[in-house]
């Protein structure tokens, strides 16, 4: 399957290029990356400090948008956004792992996938997404007696908070629980906040250092306390499962979809809104 790399010179960008390359069944067709960058049109394998692929690095989507079968965006909001629009005008496969995006962009993507199929998620590591499981399972045993906090760790270049996966997983214990996040959520905490209602779901964020991605949910009762946790030690872990993602959508001309529905894990309070 041709598989194109939107935000090819980024972190992430080199990465999926490797397991782009790494998978048989994957071909690297197109590397694109910001208009003005100091590298577009160099060989995606000199990127990579390899052999040259005969990729040259592209400033716009739209160039080379039909290079590929399927495109994987890790970049910003608002040019994710825009790609999602050259995708759907071209009616292009997409797999989404850029984080905090806007209700509106939200929006735009749910219409998008009544023409193509996306995957969207906010950690594409396998590890994550049986964490999502085993969360739902936690808050149905646990239910409203025991205070929720939702703790993350990134590096120190992380330009949202809390992370994409902290929030979902946020989600995933409110949803299984009857309650709104966007209602229950509390942001951290300074001075006098007064007693804890249980109800909420509480957040923390660290950012240091170069860690790639620490998340823990605690469920605390009097007495006891069952923490679920999960630590990436590489990106690759996500690079990996863009690509399977990527290969996954092959199958699927139309609609929205993420992590979950890739692996095969059902349950309605991971997915979108399904
Ligand atoms: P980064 O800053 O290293 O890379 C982003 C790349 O996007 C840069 O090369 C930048 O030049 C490029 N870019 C910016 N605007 C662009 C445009 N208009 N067109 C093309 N390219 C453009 O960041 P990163 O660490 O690679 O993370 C990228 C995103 O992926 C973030 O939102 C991050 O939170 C997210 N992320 C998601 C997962 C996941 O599993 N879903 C995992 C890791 C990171």
């Amino acid at each position: 399957m041709k598989v194109g790399i939107i935000g090819a010179a980024g972190r992430m960008g080199r990465i999926l290029m490797e397991a782009t390359l790494a998978n048989p069944d994957t071909e690297l067709a197109a590397a694109v990356d910001v208009p003005g960058s100091s590298l577009i049109g160099v060989d995606a394998g000199e990127l990579l400090g390899r052999q040259a692929l005969g990729v040259a690095l592209a400033d716009d989507l739209e160039k080379v948008v039909r290079d590929a079968e399927v495109f994987i965006d890790f970049t910003v909001p608002e040019a994710t956004a825009r790609h999602i629009e050259v995708c759907r005008a071209a009616g292009t496969r997409l797999v989404i792992g850029t984080t905090g995006l806007n209700d509106e962009q939200t929006a735009s993507l749910r219409a998008a996938s009544e023409d193509i199929a996306i995957c969207f998620a906010p950690n594409y590591s396998i590890g994550v997404n049986l964490c999502f499981k085993l969360l739902e399972t936690a808050a149905a045993v646990l239910g409203d007696e025991v205070d929720i906090e939702v703790i993350e760790a990134h590096h120190r270049h992380k330009i949202d908070a809390p992370s994409g996966t902290a929030l979902r997983m946020g989600e995933v214990v409110a949803q299984t629980l009857g309650r709104d996040l966007k209602e229950c959520a509390v942001y951290g905490r300074e001075g006098r906040t007064g007693e804890r209602d249980r109800r909420t779901i509480g957040f923390e964020t660290i950012r240091a250092g170069d860690i790639v991605g620490d998340h823990t949910v605690m469920f605390a009762a009097e007495g006891e306390r069952v923490e679920i946790t999960h630590k990436a030690s590489s990106r690759m872990s996500f690079g990996r499962g863009a690509v399977r993602a990527a290969q996954w959508l092959g199958g699927h001309q139309r609609g929205l979809f993420d992590m979950q529905d890739v692996l095969g894990l059902t349950g309605d309070s991971a997915g979108w809104g399904r």
